[in-house]
């Protein structure tokens, strides 16, 4: 029976929550998209994930799909629901955070929900309603370059508030989560007397966040970035409404040793990250413009010609700057093209044998998965905190694939990654 239904607005923040949410020893189902069909016909975990692409869609399609996942989840049983998001609050004006987080409410007749994007161990924290990026203001941070959605405001209920189609932002400031649950409780009475229901909470650390988690948990609605789920299905857990068996153990597929990676990512972690590999593996640069011009045909031709083994890297991480002329040149279609060809390498790198991929950056995930046809994913050890190994399958054949959003990971992340796998794959 499903107790937790989660809806992530994009694949590796999806991942992500179910890497925590595993390693928190629970039975946790990521399904790509929502699935066709009752989940009476399939088997259904604890925690159920339903991870969508709707952090940049028009907003009135993302509620749509966010509506589709949560009939879903309910009709699993499940009466707890988390809207996970970035946390870094990736949004725009128009959407889609709290467009979809209205529509939920609704839906469930929920009169408040919380919003909580902190996550330490990733520099994120917030305090006084403003989000912090390590030393940084969000706005002063990289995300202030985001391709799709750059972040130039650092005042949460400033970003929210032209976002909601009603309601009002209220604050719970740090010096309030730090005098102790009676006092949060009663902060979130008073915002809710005067029409104040989607509530930006402070936290800076994981002791905030298992306070908030104390007092927050009987919302129906949570929403926040991954971290937060923790401590709040451990309350769900201390409570009684989760299980504390633990999980399943996985079948590990048998994976030939063909790899790659893909990075569409542009983060400034990510510009590292690429370098450091580029430097031990063979690569290919896309340059936007060419591809504009002539297509994957070049590419599908390099990658055909280098040894399936080989540590090879296909990205078009590229710095602001580089970024900016692409967009003056193809517009917002820059980001779609690029999105595309990922998935058509992907598929390609498929029929040539690759078996074990690993996808850095959300969108481009969520174009990979989609090329590829993942309907869901079997999550495994984490490679570092937030990106797990899944085992899943496109079409019969079976894949390991790990999503990574931009941001996550340290410098030699993909040769991690593959050593991580391997040791997974030794198991066996
Ligand atoms: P992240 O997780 O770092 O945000 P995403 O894949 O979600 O990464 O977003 C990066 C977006 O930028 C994608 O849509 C990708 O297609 C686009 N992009 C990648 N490289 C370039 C480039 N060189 N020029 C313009 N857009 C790019």
């Amino acid at each position: 029976m499903t107790i937790l239904g989660c809806i992530a607005d994009d694949f590796t923040g999806a991942t992500d929550l179910a890497g925590r949410l595993y390693n928190s020893g629970l039975s946790v189902s990521l399904r790509i998209g929502t699935p066709e069909g009752n989940p009476h016909s399939t088997t259904t975990q604890a925690v159920e994930i339903i991870a969508l692409k709707c952090r940049s869609i028009a907003p009135n399609q993302a509620i749509q799909q966010a509506l589709h996942a949560l009939k879903w989840l309910q009709d699993t049983g499940a009466e707890r629901f988390f809207w996970k998001y970035c946390s870094t609050f990736d949004s725009t004006d128009k959407g889609n955070i709290g467009v979809v987080s209205c529509a939920l409410m609704d839906a469930l007749g929920a009169e408040q929900t919380i919003y909580c994007p902190t996550f330490p161990e990733n520099g994120r924290t917030v305090f006084m309603g403003h989000l912090f990026v390590h030393h940084q203001l969000l706005s002063d941070s990289p995300m202030k370059h985001h391709p799709i959605t750059p972040m130039t405001n650092s005042n949460l209920q400033q970003v929210l508030q032209p976002q909601l189609a009603h309601g009002q932002t209220g604050l719970v400031s740090l010096p309030e989560i730090h005098q102790g649950e009676e006092v949060i409780c009663q902060k979130l009475i008073d915002l809710q007397a005067n029409g104040k229901n989607h509530v930006i909470v402070d936290g800076v650390s994981h002791s905030d966040l298992q306070t908030i988690a104390k007092v927050c948990w009987h919302m129906p609605l949570m929403t926040g970035g991954s971290v937060i789920a923790v401590p709040l299905s451990q309350t769900y857990q201390k409570q009684g409404i989760l299980p504390t068996t633990n999980v399943a153990k996985k079948q590990i597929p048998t994976l030939g040793t063909g790899k790659m990676v893909l990075s569409g990512s542009c983060s400034a972690m990510k510009q590292t990250q690429v370098m450091e590999y580029t430097k031990t593996s063979v690569s290919y640069q896309i340059d936007p413009i060419q591809l504009a011009k002539n297509g994957v045909q070049d590419i599908k031709h390099w990658l055909s010609s280098q040894d399936i083994d080989a540590d090879k890297i296909i990205y078009a991480t590229a710095d602001a700057q580089a970024v900016a002329h692409a967009q003056s040149v193809l517009g917002h279609a820059a980001a779609e093209l690029i999105e595309t060809a990922m998935g058509t390498l992907a598929r390609y790198a498929l029929d040539l044998g690759i078996r074990q991929f690993v996808i850095a950056g959300g969108e481009t995930a969520g174009a990979v998965t989609k090329a590829l046809d993942i309907k869901q994913m079997s999550i495994s050890e984490e490679i570092s905190h937030g990106v797990p190994w899944t085992f899943c399958h496109s079409g019969d054949t079976p894949i390991a694939i790990a999503l990574k959003s931009g941001n996550f990971g340290t410098t030699h992340f993909f040769n991690r990654s593959f050593e991580v796998l391997n040791d997974i794959l030794q198991q066996r």
